[in-house]
C-alpha cells in the first residue's frame, strides 16, 4: 500500500519531522513543527523526547515501548499506522522506519549496526528513494576491528585478569551495551567468580530476559550493599569516570581493574579521559565502512545524514557520487524530497 501524500506527518525521534502535504514530502527540523505520529527508533535517552511523547501517537516496537516506560516516558503507542518497521541491529527492540510512497521508499535508520550483535536481529533494508541515515562513526578512518576478533580479545583479557585473582569492573552503557557484554562474558565468568550488577543494569536485564535473551541472574550491587568479597569478582557498572569518588574507593580498597566497552574507545583520548585501565571498542553502531555499505545496498537517489559526523559523511558520499546533504537538529530548515 502506498502511504504517499496522505497528509500526515511523523517526527523521527527528536531531530526532524517528515511531512506529506499537497502531493509532496518535506523533511523539516525545528522543535515547533507539529506532527501526528512520533517514531521512537529505540529507548536510548538521546532518541526519547519527553515533551514530544505526550503530543502524538507513538510508533515503536513492543520492546521499545516497555523500555521507554521504564525510563519515565509516557507513550501512547498505536499499532495501526501507515509505516513499516525494520530491524536496525542496534539494541533490543531497535527499529528503522520505512515509508512507502508512490516515488519509492523513504527510510530512516535510527541508530543502526551492521555487525551481528548477540541475539539482536540484523538489519536487511530494501532499495529506497530517500535514505536518512545516522553517521555517529561517519568520518573516514572510524573503523572497528571485526566483532569476532574483538570478542576473542575481550574473553582472553577478562579470563587472564580473573585468573590472576583481580576483581574487575565491566563498564558500559546500562541499556544495550551492558546486556551484550554479559551475553559474551556469562559463559566465561559463570561458576568462576561472583558477579554483580548495578540496579539500572539489573532492570534492563529483566526486560531482555522477558524477550528470551539469555542473561544469567546476578546479585544487585549498590554502594549500600554488603561489602564485596576479597579476591576476584566481577561487577557490571555504567560507564562512569574511573576517577569519581566511589570508583576510586573501589580501586583503592579492592585493587579492581576497570574495563570499558564503548565504540568511542577508538579515539586516542578515550581511556585516559575516562580513567579506565583498559577499553575495548565494542560498538553497537555501524562503523564508517558499515554505513557506506548501507548506502550502497539501498541505492538511494538522495541521502540525508544525521547525528555524529553528518557533514563529513555527506562529503564522503558526494565524493562517491551520491546526492547527499547533512542535517543538524539545531538548524531550522525544510527540504523537499
Ligand atoms: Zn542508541
Amino acid at each position: 500500500m502506498s502511504a504517499a501524500f496522505k497528509g500526515f506527518s511523523v517526527k523521527l525521534d527528536r531531530f526532524a519531522t517528515l511531512c506529506f502535504k499537497g502531493g509532496e514530502a518535506f523533511l523539516k527540523t525545528g522543535s515547533d513543527e507539529s506532527f501526528n505520529y512520533l517514531f521512537i527508533s529505540h529507548a536510548h535517552f538521546d532518541h526519547l523526547g519527553r515533551s514530544d511523547a505526550k503530543k502524538a501517537s507513538a510508533v515503536c516496537s513492543e520492546e521499545t515501548l516497555l523500555l521507554s516506560t521504564l525510563r519515565g516516558l509516557e507513550v501512547k503507542r498505536v499499532e495501526n499506522n501507515p509505516f513499516t518497521l525494520l530491524d536496525s541491529g542496534h539494541i533490543l527492540g531497535s527499529k528503522a522506519l520505512l515509508v512507502e510512497t508512490d516515488r519509492g521508499g523513504i527510510l530512516y535508520t535510527g541508530d543502526v549496526n551492521t555487525s551481528p550483535v548477540e541475539g539482536i536481529p540484523e538489519p536487511c533494508f530494501p532499495r529506497v528513494h530517500t535514505l536518512i541515515i545516522e553517521s555517529n562513526y561517519g568520518r573516514p578512518g572510524l573503523v572497528f576491528p571485526s566483532r569476532r576478533q574483538l570478542i576473542g580479545e575481550i574473553v582472553d583479557y577478562v579470563s587472564e585478569t580473573v585468573r590472576r585473582g583481580r576483581p574487575i569492573v565491566l563498564m558500559g552503557y546500562p541499556l544495550g551495551k551492558s546486556q551484550h557484554v554479559q551475553m559474551v562474558l556469562d559463559p566465561v565468568l559463570q561458576d568462576v567468580v561472583e558477579t554483580y550488577v548495578s540496579p539500572s543494569i539489573a532492570e534492563y536485564n529483566n526486560v531482555y530476559r522477558l524477550f528470551s535473551m539469555g542473561i544469567s541472574g546476578k546479585k544487585v550491587f549498590t554502594p549500600q550493599s554488603p561489602e564485596l568479597p576479597e579476591g576476584s569478582w566481577a561487577l557490571y557498572y555504567p560507564n562512569v569516570s574511573g576517577r569519581n569518588a566511589f570508583m576510586q574507593l573501589v580501586k583503592r580498597k579492592y585493587g579492581a581493574v576497570f574495563i570499558s566497552f564503548s565504540g568511542r574507545s577508538i579515539f586516542d583520548w578515550y581511556s585516559e579521559a575516562l580513567g579506565v585501565d583498559k577499553a575495548f571498542p565494542l560498538s553497537d553502531h555501524a562503523d564508517f565502512n558499515g554505513l557506506v555499505e548501507i548506502v550502497r545496498k539501498t541505492c538511494p537517489e538522495k541521502v540525508f545524514t544525521v547525528h555524529g559526523f553528518p557533514e563529513e559523511f555527506s562529503r564522503e558520499l558526494r565524493r562517491l557520487g551520491y546526492d547527499s546533504q547533512p542535517i543538524r537538529p539545531s538548524i531550522e530548515a525544510s527540504f523537499r524530497l
